[in-house]
């Protein structure tokens, strides 16, 4: 029933975020970046080398996938284009759910009740997989616990008492909870939600500070990464040769984590997963207000086909995502295009200044299931996580890693979920996509 997509912009388009460099990289100017801790310039690959995998893009995928490979005791490559995190991992809402994109009365319907289980199970270990690695290497990322699901229409009433006990009776998971109006109320200040869904094992974290402990960790497990190094095409041969303008991989195996980056790298895949661009803002810290606004350092969601995501970040400010748009490029002024969802829920918060404003791109497949397979003769992809990707990217990348060293079976049953192409391809999905995503956030505002 949750849905992650927002309405197309109608601003015009120009600033993707890229680059602002003097020959490096440089990261885009969101509070993330503000706050980030252990960036580490990394050097751009201009040799030719050879590795066991090479990996391709520094997000949460390739991150893990380089981590999980590198115990398992293979070497690893991974080229960045950019930065590390530089794409979604690094710019996202930081709000960790539990189970998959589509909740479990949904994947109940579309798989039944075993299979649903099995997705459930995985999307577990994706968590565990998070908070071990937080763990396991010291990450200073600000895992906070528990998220809010705030209901904003009468139309879904009773869908959170109903999940929250299929979720205790069905799947032994007794850490949710349905609230009335008030309740909820009481936990967020704002009057647009009549229900609430609150996880106590849910989480959220600062993302950019994850991706880069995980670089760090990926270091020290041997992994040998790369910045500013696009990689600008592979041979189909084993072993393969992945090439960048400076340098050359070549490995036995490539693991493809580009995601919404990927552009033209690999066509087939691409008619998979349609990019989408979504955007945030972060106010000027709210001192007292932030504890009057929301009663804790949760994260909160609502259940808009146009989702709205927020949390109380460390330095009491509020991150507020909302709107997406579905063409190359992002509006001219961000701050203007965010701030009214903003003001809707809060409108209380007219007088508060805007300190950043920011946009970042992911992937949604048709059914938003993750797209997870393997393309002879020896490159593993993983991507389209429809706006639940912090954990199922992390847990992607570890099943790859699993699969390329001999253990298929978790790898396997994510790679025969049913992921169609969109209609008309890389060449024709944004018209028909935008046509519907306009459609239901019409739905939203009615
Ligand atoms: C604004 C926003 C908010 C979001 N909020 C949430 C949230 O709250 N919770 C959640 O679970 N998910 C959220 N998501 C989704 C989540 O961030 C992504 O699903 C996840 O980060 C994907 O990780 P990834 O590693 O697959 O891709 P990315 O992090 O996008 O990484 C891909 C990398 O590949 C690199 N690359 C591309 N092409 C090449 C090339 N040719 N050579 C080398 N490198 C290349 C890119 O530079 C990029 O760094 C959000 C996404 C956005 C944009």
């Amino acid at each position: 029933m949750r849905e992650t997509f927002i309405v197309a912009s109608n601003s015009s388009s120009i600033d993707l975020g890229l680059r602002k460099d003097r020959g490096a990289s440089a990261y885009p100017d969101t509070w993330y970046r503000a706050s980030a801790k252990g960036i580490v310039d990394r050097p751009r690959l201009e040799s030719s080398l050879q590795a066991d995998v090479c990996v391709i893009g520094g997000g949460f995928t390739g991150l893990s996938a380089a981590l999980n490979l590198a115990e398992l005791g293979l070497d690893v490559v991974l080229l960045e284009a950019e930065r590390i995190g530089f794409g979604a991992s690094g710019r996202n809402g930081g709000l960790i759910g539990s189970g998959q994109r589509k909740d479990v009365l949904e994947t109940e319907q579309m798989f039944g009740m075993e299979q649903s289980r099995l997705l459930w199970d995985f999307a577990e270990a994706a968590k565990d997989e998070i908070r071990t690695r937080i763990e396991k290497h010291a990450i200073d990322c600000d895992l906070q616990k528990g998220q809010l699901v705030g209901v904003h229409t009468k139309r879904y009433a009773g869908w959170a008492a109903e999940l929250s006990a299929a979720l205790a009776a069905r799947y032994d998971y007794p850490n949710t909870h349905a609230l009335d109006a008030e309740a909820t109320r009481a936990m967020v200040a704002t009057d647009d939600f009549v229900e609430g869904f609150f996880d106590a094992d849910a989480a959220v974290i600062h993302p950019l500070n994850y991706a880069l402990g995980l670089a760090r960790a990926c270091t020290e497990a041997g992994v040998k990464i790369f910045e500013s190094s696009r990689v600008t095409g592979y041979t189909e041969s084993e072993p393969s040769v992945v090439s960048t303008a400076h340098g050359a991989v070549k490995a036995r195996s490539i693991v493809l984590a580009c995601n919404g980056y990927l552009g033209k790298l690999e066509p087939r895949v691409a008619g998979k997963i349609m990019p989408i661009n979504n955007f945030v803002i972060a106010t000027e810290p709210l001192g007292e207000r932030a504890n009057a606004l929301i009663g804790g350092r949760f994260g909160i969601h609502d259940t808009r086909f146009v989702v709205n995501y927020f949390r109380i970040a460390e330095d009491t400010r509020l991150l507020f995502g909302g709107g997406e748009n579905y063409r190359p490029g992002f509006p001219r002024n961000i701050e203007g295009f965010v701030k009214p969802y903003m003001l809707k829920l809060f409108p209380q918060l007219a007088d508060v200044a805007i300190e950043y404003a920011w946009g970042g791109t992911l992937s949604v497949t048709v059914n938003r299931l993750p797209h997870i397979g393997r393309l002879p003769p020896n490159l593993y992809f993983a991507q389209g996580y429809s706006g639940h990707g912090i954990s199922t990217a992390s847990f992607a990348g570890k099943v790859i890693a699993e699969a390329i060293t001999g253990s298929t079976a978790r790898f396997d049953t994510l790679a025969r979920l049913p992921i169609r192409r969109f209609p008309g391809g890389t060449l024709l999905r944004y018209p028909g996509m935008v046509l519907g995503m306009l459609y239901y956030g019409l739905k939203d505002r009615l």
